[in-house]
Order: C-alpha cells, then sequence, then structure tokens
C-alpha cells in the first residue's frame, strides 16, 4: 500500500477529461431504470472515461498498483472503482455506487491480482464488489447519500492515514502496525484478504527486501566512502513512493531506526 495524494491525480486531469466524465454522468442520470444505467457501466463508451482517466495520470503515478505495489498494472482494467459501480457483495439490495461511476476520487489503480476476483491455490480474493464498511448504517445507496460518512473496513490509499497501519513481519507477511486499535487491525486484516497480500510471492518479494535493506544497513558503516554513500542511496530509493514495495522497504529499514544515520534516512524519506 501506497499513500496516493489526491491533488497530484486532479493535477494530471484537464479540462477536457472533466468534461468526459461529466458528460458520460449526464447520460447515466438520464437512463430511467438501474437496469439501463447498469447496461451503459458496462459499454464501451463508458469504460473509456476510466481509461483515459489512466492514461492521463503520470508514470510515477501508475507503474505499480496503488494496493499491493507490485509492478504489474499493465492489464486491460487497470482503475478500480473503490466504491463498485454494480452491486454490493456485503449488503444484497444494494445497486452499486453507479453515481460515483465516473468521479475520478472513486478510482484507484489496481493490478488484476488486487481488482479481480480469482481464486489461488493459497488464496481466494481480488476486490470485485467487496466494500466492507464498519457502519452498514450508514451505507450511502443514492447519490443524495453523504458516502463521506461511511467507514471503510479497508485500507485505502488515497486516506493518508491507512498506508501507515500496514506492517510485515519477517516473512514479508502483512500483519497490522504494533498498536493498532481493534478498528484499525480489522482494516489491515481484510484488506490482506481482499487484495491477496499475503500471497506466497509477494511475501518471498518483501523478504528479498528485508535482506536488501540489512546489506544496505551493513554497508553504511563501511569504512570505504564510496560504498557507504552508494548504500545510503540505494536505501534512500528503495523507501522512495515509486519504487515497489516501498512499505515493505520502509518498515524493514525502519527495523534498524537505532542507527543515527537509518533515522535520518527515515526522516528524509518521511
Ligand atoms: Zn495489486
Amino acid at each position: 500500500m501506497r499513500w496516493i495524494c489526491k491533488e497530484h491525480i486532479e493535477e494530471s486531469l484537464d479540462a477536457e477529461w472533466r468534461q468526459s466524465a461529466t458528460d458520460a454522468l449526464t447520460v447515466l442520470n438520464f437512463m430511467g431504470s438501474i437496469k439501463e444505467k447498469k447496461a451503459y457501466l458496462r459499454s464501451a463508451q463508458a469504460s473509456a472515461v476510466w481509461r483515459s482517466f489512466y492514461e492521463k495520470l503520470p508514470d510515477r503515478l501508475k507503474h505499480k498498483c496503488w494496493y499491493c505495489e507490485a509492478e504489474e498494472i499493465r492489464s486491460d482494467m487497470p482503475v478500480d472503482h473503490f466504491r463498485p459501480k454494480g452491486k454490493v457483495e456485503e449488503c444484497a439490495q444494494h445497486d452499486g455506487y453507479w453515481w460515483l461511476a465516473f468521479d475520478w476520487e472513486n478510482y484507484r489503480c489496481a493490478c488484476t491480482f488486487c481488482n479481480s476476483k480469482r481464486n489461488f491455490e493459497e488464496t481466494q480474493g481480488g476486490k470485485g464488489y467487496k466494500f466492507p464498511i464498519f457502519n452498514e448504517g450508514s451505507r450511502a445507496s443514492l447519490p443524495a447519500d453523504n458516502y463521506q460518512n461511511e467507514e471503510p473496513a479497508i485500507l485505502d490509499p488515497c486516506d493518508p492515514d491507512d498506508d501507515r497501519l500496514l506492517w510485515f513481519d519477517a516473512d514479508g507477511f502483512p500483519e497490522p502496525i504494533a498498536g493498532a486499535s481493534e478498528e484499525q487491525a480489522q482494516k489491515v486484516i481484510n484488506s490482506k484478504e481482499i487484495f491477496h497480500l499475503h500471497e506466497t510471492r509477494i511475501c518471498r518479494k518483501r523478504n528479498n527486501i528485508r535482506i536488501d535493506v540489512k546489506k544496505h544497513v551493513n554497508n553504511l558503516a563501511s569504512t570505504h566512502r564510496p560504498t557507504a554513500r552508494a548504500a545510503k542511496s540505494s536505501l534512500r530509493r528503495m523507501i522512495g513512493d515509486t519504487e515497489m514495495l516501498s512499505r515493505a522497504a520502509f518498515v524493514y529499514l525502519s527495523q534498524h531506526r537505532h542507527i543515527d544515520e537509518v533515522q535520518e534516512i527515515l526522516d528524509q524519506g518521511a
């Protein structure tokens, strides 16, 4: 999970894109029945809006998945509707957040692994139509309802408080940060299941990052200055938010924060 600054998204969307989203919403609102609306949302005309949203984003915002931080998002449909547009798995009578289908604030770049419902040998999940919230009684089901009152029970890359809740054990397995409240811990656990954050290959990659971080931290103490400098550069790069699995690098580097130079790198990266 990486934090995505909404202002950076907004800056990359031009007037032409905003107009196309407004036009599509006008068409959607014009449709009388939910059945017609859903058919429109499945059309190529509708999906062109979020496809072109993806194209407008600068590379630094879209070269890795916002949920799992893997660089595997070159799929046909890399945009997830955070609030599902067609239906909601946790609420049978819900018709989906169709009115947010063209709202860029509801878009998250996601790899097919995180986005699509599927089964694997050891994990099953994929976000699909899932959108668990803690306060079901406040779930928005109509455009007039304020969805901001909902308390999502999964981590949101666009929430500046959420990425820090995700921690990893010494095998690269995701867990809540120490001291997390019951609700915060539940968000991490739900996200782990829904986004397959505990799948073997990605855990192994995080573990490799742990080993690399340790190697570079050891090199920081080298009396050979070029070696120490290269180690510092590598660590600063690894925790940069455009790097693959940067949250894991941050977590593993934090374990060495008793070393002054490491603390300095963490402060610079924050
Ligand atoms: Zn992903």
